[in-house]
């Protein structure tokens, strides 16, 4: 016997003090070749019994033994295995998967046993055309098929696995009388070497076809009346035991397909789930447009690539008191660094009135680096560079603006190009100081606006102009003293060159590459030592002058490291909300993947009834869940692009100076030291997946330990 049913009894509570004995003191034996018709009323208990034996539902006791083994010790996977390779079932409501055709209906249940798609498909077609559906008919889905049609193609899928059982309940309960002899035949045809059980109420129907009725009322046995002899084959041949597994591929094919039929739905979900990913994308390509930005603007600044140093160190008379450092030898050693083209003694910072006609501003000037090491300065230059010993400068635009407007006015690239080729004088009277000199504009830079005047000079010059100049005598009013009385009383003046120049408080390090300002900044604020991270870098615009040590100063370089600042902190508050709205669409993913259980409980109730394993079932959704996050973030990846541009349209019409170009999503990046295209794109998706896949796994969890009995009872 492959199938034994001892004392079988099942009760149904109803509430807690009543329940329902649904079945009785069941005892029963099957054997292959045998036709079963399990016949009674309505209500009776005959899909209780049938579930029982399907190992759908347990008994309340009683024993099933299957194969002349009890099931007592049977875990979840011996009843999928069971079901998967033993059984066949047939449904009054047939039970078909909507979204799938005939065919693939039939191929599903072979997949879930590991068969390959070659041979699944040659024998789905071989039983769809022994039930008498057409290769044309094949490809129709359920909603195409005529009643008849859809419970051929069940017998089809049942018979798929080649199992040695055929469960049918009420298989032809939803057919027409002509339609329904058609399906009787077809299963007798195929009872020749199974089992079949069938329930039915309809007694023409199992006295004519079956070899065996037995009769059940209000859950128990009336009678069991034998009508033909078995048919000649092996009643001892066992069941068959092969195992193998549905490999996940078709997990997500099942999904692919079911999504392709919601394909709007998909679309929408996977639209709104994008929102985080297209605005991590977007912050991503900000910053990095905004870093790059930065970068190049560095370069145009004319004194970028000069780096001013001092340092101070304890003076040894007074404990109390720090001193600046003016021994040069104590600076030499950042000549070993190779990025250093050279050092040299800084030209007093002293403020001095720049003259221009009748206008005079007080700003601030650098000296440029010497003439091999000032190319960077080409790209943003109207006019040229100064010529040593001509007395030539270089402005910016804020300051050609404030000789030509005191700054008022709001003066074009064209406008402030009249200043090239005039001349501004040097007053450094108010800073204590005999000496004036005219200078010839001869370039104008397009540093970056940010409205500070500034005046750039040939090194050389400059140290020539204080050569000239001397310190100016005061009387006790104030007033300065004529320098020719002065020498006619015999005092000695002191050269500006000579105070200032001999004894320098800080000195000016030349690098040969603008870029690598922060790099050497931080090499020598640490005496020569590599420096990791840039937060250690010892720089400010004031000089550190309460500090002991080496402090390093760089216009260029404040500026970068403050906007560096501003850009990372706007990241890092942007990709804090876009976190959020990355949850929001983890969240979106998982409602809509509980709605599409419930959708799809009757697939899930027909997937464990045919065998899916737990695991199958958790499987499909969980691919669900990480296609649906492969596709937001795939799109979240494409509307960032479309978005770029208007952000940048959107920034430029806020900010003064050009920022075409600001959002620049980054194509590559570095890994391990590797530069890896679409590092941050393939991230990003990779997490998108990520995400949704852990939104989507209670929603699975809770597809697995749904009722079969109850997801097809729901049709
Ligand atoms: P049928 O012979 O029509 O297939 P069933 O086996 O479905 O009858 O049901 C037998 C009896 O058990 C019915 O009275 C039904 O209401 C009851 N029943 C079936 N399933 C449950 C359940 N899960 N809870 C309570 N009662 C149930
Ligand atoms: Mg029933």
């Amino acid at each position: 016997m492959i199938l034994e049913l001892k004392g079988i009894n099942k009760e149904f509570k109803i509430d807690k003090s009543t329940s329902f004995n649904a079945l009785s003191n069941i005892n029963l034996g099957f054997n292959r070749g045998e036709f079963v018709s399990i016949l009674g009323p309505s209500g009776c208990g005959k899909s209780t019994l049938l579930n029982i034996i399907a190992g759908l539902d347990m008994p309340s006791s009683g024993e099933l033994f299957i194969d002349s083994k009890s099931t007592k010790k049977y875990k979840a996977k011996n009843w999928d295995f069971y079901r998967k390779n033993n059984i066949g079932f047939v449904f009054q409501q047939f039970n078909l998967i909507e979204h799938l055709s005939a065919l693939e209906n039939v191929e599903l249940v072979m997949s879930l046993t590991g068969q390959k798609k070659a041979a699944r498909n040659k024998r789905a077609l071989e039983l769809l055309e022994s039930v008498g559906i057409s290769k044309e008919h094949a490809l129709h889905t359920p909603a195409q098929l005529s009643g008849g049609q859809k419970q051929r193609v069940a017998i089809a899928r049942a018979l798929a696995n080649d199992p040695d059982i055929i469960l049918a309940d009420e298989p032809t309960g939803a057919l027409d009388t002509k339609t329904g002899l058609q399906v009787m035949e077809l299963l007798q045809e195929v009872a020749k070497d199974k089992l079949i059980i069938m329930v039915t109420h309809n007694k023409k129907l199992a006295y004519d076809y079956s070899s065996r009725v037995i009769q059940i009322l209000d859950g128990e046995i009336q009678s069991d009346e034998q009508l033909k002899q078995q048919s000649n084959i092996n009643t001892n041949k066992t069941l068959n035991k092969k195992n193998k597994a549905m490999p996940f591929r078709e997990a997500f094919k099942l999904s692919l397909r079911n999504m392709k039929k919601k394909i709007g739905r998909v679309a929408i979900t996977a639209f709104a789930g994008s929102v985080g990913i297209a605005g991590i994308s977007l912050v991503l390509g900000l910053s990095n447009g905004a870093n790059i930005f930065i970068d190049q603007q560095i370069t145009k600044f004319a004194t970028s690539n000069v780096v001013s140093v001092s340092k101070l160190e304890a003076d040894p008379k007074n404990k109390e008191k720090v001193k600046p450092v003016t021994d040069k030898k104590k600076y030499e050693f950042v000549l070993d660094n190779d990025k250093v083209a050279s050092l040299r003694k800084k030209v007093p910072d002293n403020i001095g009135n720049w003259k221009y006609e009748n206008k005079v501003i007080e700003t601030q000037s650098g000296a440029l680096a010497d003439k091999d090491h000032r190319q960077h300065i080409n790209d943003a230059l109207e006019g040229r560079l100064p010529v040593d010993g001509k007395d030539e400068v270089i402005v910016n635009r804020a300051f050609a603006r404030s000789m030509i407007t005191n700054g008022k006015e709001k003066l074009t690239s064209e406008d402030t190009s009249k200043m090239l080729n005039k001349k501004v004088k040097l007053d450094l009277a108010s800073s204590g100081f005999d000496g004036k000199q005219e200078f010839k504009v001869v370039g104008i830079m397009d540093e970056i606006d940010v409205n500070q005047p500034y005046i750039y000079y040939s090194y050389n010059d400059m140290i020539d102009y204080y050569k000239d100049s001397k310190i100016l005598v005061k009387d006790e009013q104030g007033n300065k003293v004529d320098p020719s009385l002065i020498k006619a009383m015999g005092i000695k003046l002191t050269s500006a060159y000579d105070s200032l120049m001999k004894k320098p408080k800080s000195y000016e390090v030349v690098l040969k590459d603008a870029k690598d300002a922060k790099e050497v900044a931080g090499w020598i604020s640490h005496n020569g030592k590599d420096v990791q991270d840039n937060s250690e870098l010892n720089v400010s615009m004031m000089g550190g002058q309460d500090k002991v040590g080496t402090n390093v100063t760089s216009f260029s370089l404040v500026f970068q490291m403050a906007l560096s600042t501003i850009v990372n902190i706007a990241q890092l508050v942007m990709i804090a909300f876009l976190i959020i709205a990355l949850v929001v669409s983890s969240i979106l993913i998982a409602i809509v993947l509980f709605s599409s259980i419930l959708e799809r409980k009757s697939e899930i109730g027909i997937l464990k009834a045919v065998g899916a394993r737990k695991k199958d079932v958790m499987r499909v959704f969980q691919s669900e869940a990480i296609l649906l996050g492969l596709f937001a973030g795939l799109i979240g990846i494409v509307v960032s692009f479309i978005i770029a541009p208007l952000a940048e349209m959107i920034v430029n019409n806020f900010v003064d100076f050009d920022v075409s170009g600001l959002v620049k999503i980054p194509l590559s990046g570095q890994l391990f030291g590797v530069q890896v295209p679409f590092l941050q794109l393939i991230s990003l998706v990779l997490i998108s997946t990520l995400v949704a896949f852990i939104a989507g796994y209670l929603p699975s969890r809770r597809a697995t330990k749904m009722q079969v009995i109850d997801a097809l009872r729901d049709e």
